[in-house]
């Protein structure tokens, strides 16, 4: 291993402004842990994007190496689980938010937060998946238990051109479902309806203040937005349906009443990835090795080199990313 290696750290000076620098780190600049792993593929997430803009209070420790996840190779492990060689993941527990992440290197955490690499997986498009895709996973996972079966009627996934919404529509569309993809890039619609959609919609449609009830249009949906849509999203479940609500892209707040969960017996299922349990990580990781079409994978993903990290988090602030940006940490420039 390197004694001085590459990374990006995130540092406030004494009137809390933020700076971006690229950098040279040794292992004391990381975290406690016992496992190092040399990072070979890491990806951009919309939280990465809100930590690396500054835009949103993801960061609470500083300096911060970003990065919510990677996949590689471990250099050192004191933890029985593991030892050098292994192939892994990581993704949540608070690493690139309270843990220094993913953008470096070389990262030193828990070996209990690590996943060993599932078999028919690599670092690649482990990584093409990342927080979002295992998020997709999770809110199928949900709706699943939920009871919503594909004969059950449609499933609406709001922020349909992002990481979660990509590859939820992917899953849902090869698990059968009738998929209505909500996006505000309805020129993407062909990409949509490639990757499993049957019909997509203008996020229009869901982003004025909802109806306590309206027309009944969905039995299921997978919303990573928030705000307006996650309440017209409601409005519009029909009776004994579900939603799943991972995100706040469109806002935090939920303008919404009562009357969805009084009256239609909806259910708003929250999805958590970052403090979800190891046995139902492992769940959504095999999932995904059986669940997800790869060539639908390939489709959905781009991909860059470590320079352009900074740069993907801005753009994925912006709106402009679609699916998933997946980042060879080997490979220098985008
Ligand atoms: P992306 O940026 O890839 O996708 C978000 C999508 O939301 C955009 O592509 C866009 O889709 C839509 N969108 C953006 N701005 C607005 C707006 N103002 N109004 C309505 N729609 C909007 O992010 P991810 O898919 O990676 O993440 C989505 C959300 O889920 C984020 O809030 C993220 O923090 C959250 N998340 C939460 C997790 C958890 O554990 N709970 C884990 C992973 C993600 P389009 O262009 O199609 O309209």
């Amino acid at each position: 291993m390197q004694d001085r290696f590459k990374g990006i750290l995130l540092t406030r000076d004494e009137n809390k402004v933020m700076s971006v620098n690229v950098t040279e780190l040794g292992l004391d600049d990381l975290m406690e842990g016992d496992v190092v792993v040399e990072v070979e593929w890491t990806t951009i997430n919309y939280k990465d994007g809100l930590a690396i803009t500054g835009k949103g209070p993801v960061v609470r420790r500083w300096p911060m190496v970003p990065g919510i996840d990677c996949a590689g190779t471990v250099v050192s492990s004191e933890n029985e689980r593991f030892k050098a060689g292994d192939k892994v993941i990581l993704n949540g527990f608070g690493v690139g938010e309270v843990h220094t992440g993913a953008y470096a290197a070389y990262a030193r955490m828990k070996g209990d937060w690590l996943i060993p690499m599932p078999q028919g997986m690599d670092g690649r498009s482990a990584m093409a998946i990342g927080t979002a895709g295992y998020t997709a996973m999770l809110s199928v996972m949900a709706l699943e238990r939920h009871g919503i079966t594909p004969g059950r009627g449609p499933v609406v996934v709001t922020g349909a051109n992002g990481g979660v919404g990509t590859v939820a529509i992917a899953l849902l569309g090869k698990l059968g479902y009738e998929v209505i993809a909500s996006t505000g890039r309805t020129e993407e619609a062909d990409f949509l309806k490639s990757l499993g959609a049957s019909e997509v919609i203008h996020r229009d449609e869901l982003s004025s203040p909802a109806k306590p009830l309206a027309k009944e249009r969905w039995a299921g949906a997978i919303d990573a937005v928030g705000s307006h849509a996650l309440a017209n999203v409601l409005s519009m479940t029909s009776y004994g349906g579900a939603v799943t609500a991972c995100g706040l892209a469109q806002g935090m707040d939920l303008p919404t009443s009562v009357a969805p969960f009084i009256l239609r017996g909806v259910s708003l299922l929250g999805i958590d990835s970052v403090m979800a349990p190891l046995a139902l990580r492992q769940e959504a990781w095999s999932r995904l090795v059986t669940d997800l079409d790869m060539d639908k994978l390939e489709a959905l993903s781009s991909e860059i080199g470590f320079d352009g990290i900074i740069d993907a988090a801005h753009q994925i602030i912006d709106g402009k990313v679609r699916g998933r940006v997946v980042v060879d940490m080997k490979k220098p420039n985008a």
